[in-house]
């Protein structure tokens, strides 16, 4: 195996999985995964008792637990009705995920860079209201970032897990997580953002490559997170072309969707190009940017 090849491999595992359609299509039992959004099952909470408290201390909606109690997956906005949509129901969140995953710190250390401040920084200078997918690692190795991020109201931490291991097999490679070390691979990680200063934490969280079962909603169900999956796929993991990827969004869009990008510029060097490209775009056709908390509350 050539060199080039070695680290290929490596990058693939650290990364793909986030955002790939089959993460989320395939990948993911039906029948593990609560009735679409828009069904009785799966509409928001009552007001008051859809508040939960995130770590923080700060308030976002949250989804009713799924059929026997299993956390419960929140995949994308209500649509609006199609056609005749009226234009304040032409919502779309876009969200990042901050990868790195566990034991990348020597790849960080000897100069890769997991992080992707231009992006942050474009997203702050279109004013985007955006939600990102953090994991633990990533607000350990970028703190300061993760604290500036998590005190801009513009922006909503959510939890990626601390290491990026999957919580169900098979996912794209990525080491698995022990079912009896689900629960603290995430508390770890809200832990790793109160530490780092962030504020703006919201009770959401992202499984490593869209990977889940049965017996991970089961497990994490006394953690009081909503599952956040995706309808659209940006494919920004190790694209080349910036283009090609606004495209996809831009096809993709529909009143209410739920776009998944990533914040690591190492594996997704384009993304912020992309993201110039696709949100005056979507702001002609009539869209407005909401964080996830704002689509949930519909
Ligand atoms: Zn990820």
């Amino acid at each position: 195996m050539t060199a080039m090849t070695v680290l290929g491999v490596v990058l693939g595992t650290g990364l793909f999985g986030c955002g790939n359609p089959r993460a989320a299509r395939t990948e993911t039992p039906r029948a593990a995964s609560p009735a679409p959004s828009g069904s009785p099952s799966s509409a928001p909470s009552a007001p008051a008792g859809a508040l939960a408290s995130s770590p923080a201390g700060r308030q976002a909606p949250t989804r009713a637990p799924g059929p026997a109690g299993l956390t419960p997956v929140f995949e994308r906005g209500p649509s609006g009705g199609g056609e005749g949509t009226r234009s304040r129901d032409k919502v779309v969140a876009l969200t990042f995920d901050a990868d790195m995953t566990a034991d990348q710190g020597p790849r960080a250390a000897s100069g890769e860079r997991f992080d992707n401040p231009e992006l942050i920084a474009s997203l702050r200078r279109l004013k985007v209201p955006s939600t990102i997918f953090m994991t633990g690692r990533w607000a350990q190795e970028y703190p300061s970032q993760a604290r500036s991020i998590g005190t801009d109201p513009l922006f909503e931490i959510a939890n990626h897990s601390y290491r990026h291991h999957a919580f169900a097999s098979p996912c794209y490679g990525l080491p698995v997580v022990g079912q009896a070390d689900m629960r603290d691979d995430v508390r770890r990680a809200f832990a790793a953002f109160r530490e780092a200063g962030a504020r703006n934490v919201v009770p959401y969280f992202r499984f490593p490559g869209g990977c889940y079962d049965e017996a991970a909603l089961r497990t994490l169900a006394s953690e009081k997170v909503t599952a956040v999956q995706w309808d659209v796929v940006s494919g920004d993991a190790f694209a080349t072309d910036a283009d090609a990827v606004a495209e996809q969004v831009l096809a993709g869009v529909t009143p209410g969707s739920l776009v998944v990008m990533h914040c690591t510029r190492s594996a997704a060097p384009v993304t912020d190009e992309a993201v110039r490209r696709v949100v005056p775009e979507l702001r002609a056709r009539g869209y407005r940017f909401v964080k996830v908390s704002e689509l949930m509350r519909g």
